[in-house]
Formats: structure tokens, C-alpha cells, sequence
């Protein structure tokens, strides 16, 4: 029972061992193959991080000329509907629009009630010929940064003037606000003349307003970096759209740049190279853990250590399933199935020294069947096997209900170890033994019954008398039998110091029952 515990155990042990190393070795290969592939899983990330960039760029390209379509639109509706007689001009505000104006070759109106000459401006002009134009940013008089519309204003035939449309110059920024990267990459617009317009970064919204004649302030300086600037931002005012890097404080800038064709613009976003790497991890970490990727990864490294485990927990309970089989089979005898010789070494022995069982009596029966040459040689050898069966089972039924072990000796003889049992009781079951058999009726060679020999040997604690002394007791108890005439059971005490070294005889005080 307890080696069966123990095989358990350590089979449990093992699996979870096991287990364990496997999944250390599935972490050291994941580890491994990430290093060696790193140089180039990290080159591949990084490119597929610089065109979901770009993508991003080309959308705010997208974003911006939609919002310019919606103020042509707006500019050329509102010069359709345009009264060119009535003064003040009606306002229809539109989102973000700061105000209205209109001009003449003569005179402005603006629909704040203010008066400004602007009818040599650009747009303007661009409105007297016929065509909606764009025209910003541009500071009016009251300082509001904001990109005007203009359209043609036709009565009748003819071009009457220009309707300008004000609308609110930050729209850019707010446009372009989510082509941001992590902490410091920006986007930002730059117009036809090379003036920053609009820039993401809300924080940077004032610069825009002091500062968006750029172009002119650092074209002053001629450092390198601001000519690396410079010249990307003419290949993109060359209608160009592409990647470009450039140094920025000892660290590497990426640069992606469109141009925004109905204007004129580009469209700039821009990163520093650590800003990509971070960018790319967490590219790669947000579609790794956001699919299902990593959740089946897991989950199947999971699964199959489970598998391993269970796999080695049950190849271990089954070879101890085994193991046990071959320990009965190796302990018991093919004829008769009771325990064989071998036993009385390997369990019988363990037994023994028991200390519960060693502390209390023990008797140790050696049985011999009478005759039993005889009777072979008269019903031959096969019948002889089957009186042998017989006698084993009429044994095994005597020590039925007793703490006990019945083994065959070899041969025709048995040994029968019963434990916890007092001398009286003892002396009792050999003479049943003897009856039982008897009472079984099996003929013999000579007309009567088979009959068997018991001798005996009693022991008040098996602490004192060692296994082979108290058998060897119990063979001369059963030579005594024979020599009282067989059928009967003799009982020799233990010497009451067996281990002295006297010679055993002199200690035997012989009891005998027939
Ligand atoms: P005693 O009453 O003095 O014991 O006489 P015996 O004839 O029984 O004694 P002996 O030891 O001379 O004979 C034992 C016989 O048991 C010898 C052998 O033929 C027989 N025997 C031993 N093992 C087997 C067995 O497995 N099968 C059969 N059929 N006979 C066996
Ligand atoms: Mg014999
Ligand atoms: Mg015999």
C-alpha cells in the first residue's frame, strides 16, 4: 500500500520536474530565436512602422483637403448668394469661420463692420479672375490667424468683386493633431512659401502664431541642420513625397513628407529614431497582445505542458501499475496462487520486523502433505498438482480471518505465518489444519484419506526470535510430527533466549497433538 503511495508521489514529483524544464526550454528558445532574428525582425518592424507613418501622414493629406474643399465650397456659396448691394453684408457663419469680407476694385466691407484695402492680395486678385483660391495663414487687422476663401462675385454676367471667406488658421492644427508620435515627433504644415502654418503639438500653437515666418528667421542661420531642413521641406514644395532623415541633437530624425496639391502645402510628420524603435515595439506588442496571437501562444505552450505532465504522471502510474503485477506475479506461485518462497525474503522478512506486528506473538506453521511421493507415483503427477491445489485451498480457508500469510515452501510443504495470535490458539489451528485436511477425503494411495504434518512454532514477540531461527524451529516441530506418526501437529517453544549460543535442542520442550 505504501510503495504504491510513494510510486504516486514521485510520479507527480517527476511530471511537475518535467514540466517545469520544458517550459524553461520553450522561454531559453523564444529568448534564443528573438536575439538571433532581432537585427533583422527589428529592421523589418521599423520599415513597417515607417509606412504606418506614412499612411498617417497621407491621411492628414486627406484631412486637410477636405477641410479646403469644405471652405471653397462654403466661399463659393456664399459669394452665389452674395447681395452685392446690400451693406452690411450678411454673415453666414460656417464652422470656424472668423468673418466675412468683400471686396470691390473700390472698396472692402468686412462683416465685423471694419474697412481694409486687401484687394491686391493674392486671392483676391485670384477672385477677380474667376477662381476660388486659398490664401494664409494671414493675421487681420484685429491679429486672428486665419486662412481666407475667396470667390468670384457674379451678377449678371459679370465679376462684381470678391467674397473672402475667414476661417479660423488653428483647424490645421487641430487636423493634424493626431499625427503625433510618443513624446516629441510632430507633424506640421508648411504653405506654398515655405511658412509653417500649422504644427500638432498643441503646446506649440503659440509659435505658430509669433513665429510662422519661419522659413525666414532660420534661413538666416545657414547651420546644417536647418539646411537638411530646408531641403526636404523644397523636395516636398517640388511636389515630391517621401522619407528623409536628418541630426537633431546627436540623435537621428525621420522625416515624412506629402504634398497637399490643391494648395500647394506638404505635409511633414516627423520622429526621432528612438521615438521609431518605441513606436515599433509597442507596433508590435499592441498586435501581438491585442490579437490573439499571444493568447494562443500561451495558450498552446500551456496546453501542452499539461499534456506532458498528465502524459508522464500516467506512464509512471502505469509502469507502478506494472511494476506491482510483476511484484505479485514474482511473489506468488503459479500452481497453487499462494505466496511463493521468494516472498519470505522480500515482504515476509519486511513484515517481521513490523514493529507494530513485532511487538505482538506470533505462531509460524510448517506444513508437509504425508506421503505425498506415493501418492504421485500411484495417481501420477498431474493429480498429484491438483491434490497440491486442493491442499492449498483447504490451507488458505483454515487461516482465513487471521492476520496471517500462507506461502508455499516448495514442493509439498507449506508455511503459514499468522500474527497476533496467543500459544493456546495456536496449538487449536494445527490440529484443525490436520482435521480439515483430513475431512477434504481425498484418497489416498494406501485406501485412506490425504493427511498432512504440521509443526509449529510459537513465538510472544517476533522482536526476539529472527525469521530463519523460528522456520528452522518449526522443521524440527514438523521432523517431530513425522516421526510421531504424520497426521498430527507439534508444537516447539521458543527457547527463552534463542540467540544464546547453546545448542537449540536442550531449550525444546515438545508439545504434541494427534
Ligand atoms: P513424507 O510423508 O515423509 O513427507 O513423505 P513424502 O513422500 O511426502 O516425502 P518426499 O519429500 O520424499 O516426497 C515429496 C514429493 O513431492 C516428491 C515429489 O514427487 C512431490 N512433489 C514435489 N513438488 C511437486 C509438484 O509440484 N507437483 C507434484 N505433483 N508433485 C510434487
Ligand atoms: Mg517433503
Ligand atoms: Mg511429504
Amino acid at each position: 500500500m505504501d510503495m504504491k503511495f510513494r510510486d504516486k508521489n514521485q510520479a507527480v514529483f517527476l511530471g511537475i520536474r518535467v514540466g517545469f524544464i520544458f517550459l524553461i526550454t520553450v522561454i531559453i528558445i523564444i529568448f534564443a530565436a528573438y536575439y538571433t532574428l532581432s537585427q533583422n525582425f527589428q529592421t523589418l518592424l521599423a520599415n513597417y512602422t515607417i509606412k504606418l507613418v506614412q499612411a498617417m501622414v497621407a491621411q492628414g493629406v486627406d484631412r486637410v483637403e477636405s477641410e479646403l474643399a469644405i471652405g471653397r465650397k462654403e466661399a463659393a456659396m456664399s459669394a452665389a448668394f452674395f447681395d452685392t448691394a446690400g451693406t452690411p453684408i450678411p454673415f453666414f457663419p460656417g464652422p470656424d469661420t472668423v468673418r466675412m469680407v468683400y471686396v470691390t476694385q473700390t472698396q472692402t466691407i468686412a462683416s465685423d463692420g471694419r474697412k481694409q484695402v486687401i484687394n491686391d492680395r493674392p486671392d483676391i486678385r485670384a477672385a477677380f479672375g474667376g477662381k476660388i483660391a486659398v490664401y494664409g495663414p494671414y493675421f487681420n487687422e484685429r491679429h486672428e490667424f486665419v486662412i481666407c476663401y475667396s470667390a468670384p462675385v457674379i451678377r449678371n454676367g459679370k465679376i462684381r468683386g470678391a467674397l473672402s471667406i475667414e476661417k479660423n488658421g488653428y483647424t490645421f492644427c487641430r487636423l493634424i493633431e493626431s499625427i503625433r508620435f510618443i513624446n516629441t515627433g510632430e507633424s506640421y504644415i508648411i504653405n506654398a512659401e515655405g511658412t509653417d502654418i500649422a504644427v500638432s503639438d498643441p503646446r506649440h500653437m503659440e509659435w505658430v502664431t509669433s513665429q510662422y515666418n519661419a522659413k525666414k528667421i532660420l534661413s538666416g542661420q545657414e547651420d546644417a541642420v536647418t539646411r537638411s531642413i530646408l531641403e526636404l521641406e523644397q523636395k516636398g514644395l517640388d511636389g515630391e513625397k517621401g522619407i528623409g532623415t536628418y541630426f537633431w541633437k546627436n540623435g537621428l530624425v525621420y522625416v515624412i513628407y506629402e504634398p497637399i496639391p490643391s494648395v500647394g502645402w506638404v505635409l511633414f510628420g516627423g520622429l526621432r529614431e528612438e521615438e521609431l524603435a518605441a513606436m515599433t515595439q509597442s507596433v508590435f506588442f499592441t498586435s501581438i497582445s491585442g490579437g490573439p496571437t499571444l493568447k494562443i501562444c500561451l495558450a498552446v505552450v500551456l496546453l501542452l505542458t499539461v499534456l506532458i505532465i498528465y502524459w508522464i504522471i500516467s506512464s509512471m502510474k502505469k509502469s507502478a501499475e506494472i511494476n506491482k503485477k510483476l511484484e505479485i506475479i514474482a511473489n506468488h506461485d503459479a500452481l497453487t496462487g499462494l505466496l511463493n518462497r521468494r516472498f519470505i525474503e522480500t515482504g515476509l522478512a519486511e513484515v517481521w520486523k513490523y514493529p507494530v506486528r513485532a511487538s505482538g506473538q506470533a505462531a509460524l506453521f510448517m506444513l508437509d502433505i504425508d506421503n505425498f511421493k506415493k501418492y504421485n507415483d500411484f495417481y501420477g503427477h498431474l493429480k498429484g498438482d491438483d491434490c497440491l491445489r486442493q491442499i492449498a485451498a483447504t490451507l488458505k480457508k483454515a487461516f482465513d480471518g487471521y492476520n496471517s500469510y500462507v506461502i508455499r515452501y516448495g514442493g509439498e510443504e507449506f508455511i503459514a505465518v499468522v500474527f497476533l495470535v496467543e500459544r493456546k490458539l495456536t496449538l487449536e489451528l494445527g490440529d484443525k489444519i490436520c482435521r480439515m485436511v483430513e475431512n477434504e477425503a481425498l484418497p489416498n494411495a494406501d485406501g485412506g484419506v490425504v493427511t498432512v504434518s504440521v509443526g509449529m512454532c510459537h513465538m510472544p514477540s517476533t522482536v526476539d526470535v529472527s525469521l530463519t531461527e523460528c522456520i528452522q524451529i518449526a522443521d524440527k516441530a514438523l521432523y517431530e510430527a513425522k516421526k510421531g506418526g504424520k497426521n498430527r501437529a507439534v508444537m516447539l517453544d521458543v527457547p527463552q533466549q534463542a540467540h544464546d549460543a547453546a545448542p537449540l535442542q536442550e531449550f525444546f520442550g515438545s508439545t504434541t497433538i494427534s
